[in-house]
């Protein structure tokens, strides 16, 4: 039996050293720094942690993403990613790091307008979290080559100039908890990348700025907006 229509390409993230990593579900929390979270109108009290999902094929590793359609607020929020190498349902936190292929750095890309109004009106956030390119990506670095981050600066330049910065060490639920909660929501398979919140500094983004993102010790990423 043959495709009805042409198979469409994996998304892949190279690896740092040379293989590709093939990106099955893209899975987001939201607010995970305290100050992220007061920044944008919430409590931060450790509630449990909400999800979010962006398509797998809005991952980019271009070198520029156009500025996307329907929006004129489009906002950064510089993010540590975590690859999975294995998967699981009801995983236990306490063995959770053993799933972690590796790390890189990502920027969760937001349309903040069509956001605000879905927030109002109790909608859906899907389109303006997960449209085309919203999702770009750095290399990938293997948990086996620089171990499990747990502290460490995040931050994001546009135009060389410093617009957010925060420490990982600074997050609300770690990486172990973010994936003992979301395997007990979906079962989580190799290939699943999980963006792990923002700090503080989300701001706008314009058409020519050049962003450069940095988890420290892990990846760094340069990307136009054009
Ligand atoms: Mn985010």
């Amino acid at each position: 039996m043959s495709f009805a229509i042409p198979m469409p390409d994996p998304t892949v993230l190279p690896v740092a050293g040379g293989d590709l990593f093939p990106v099955r579900r893209v899975l987001c929390v939201a607010r995970n720094y305290a100050a992220h979270a007061r920044e944008m109108g919430q409590d931060p009290d450790r509630e449990p942690p909400f999800f979010f999902s962006k398509p797998a094929d809005a991952v980019s590793i271009a070198p520029s993403i156009p500025y996307p359609p329907a929006t004129e607020d489009l906002h950064h929020e510089v993010e540590m990613v975590v690859a999975l190498g294995r998967g699981g349902a009801a995983i236990d936190p306490d063995n959770a790091l053993e799933h972690v292929f590796g790390y890189t750095v990502g920027l969760d890309l937001t349309r903040r307008d069509i956001q605000a109004e879905a927030k109002k009106n109790g909608r859906p956030w899907d389109m303006a979290k997960g449209f085309d390119f919203s999702a770009p990506c750095g290399i990938l670095r293997r948990a086996s080559e620089i171990g499990h981050p747990s502290k460490g600066r995040i931050s994001l330049d546009i135009n060389g100039e410093r617009r957010q910065v925060g420490d990982l060490s600074e997050m609300i639920w770690s990486v172990s908890e973010m994936i003992g909660h979301l395997s007990r929501l979906v079962t989580l398979a190799p290939g699943d990348l999980i963006f792990t919140g923002t700090p503080e500094g989300v701001g706008p983004i314009r058409r020519g700025d050049q962003l450069h993102a940095v988890v420290e010790g892990v990846a760094e990423m340069k990307v136009a907006v054009v």
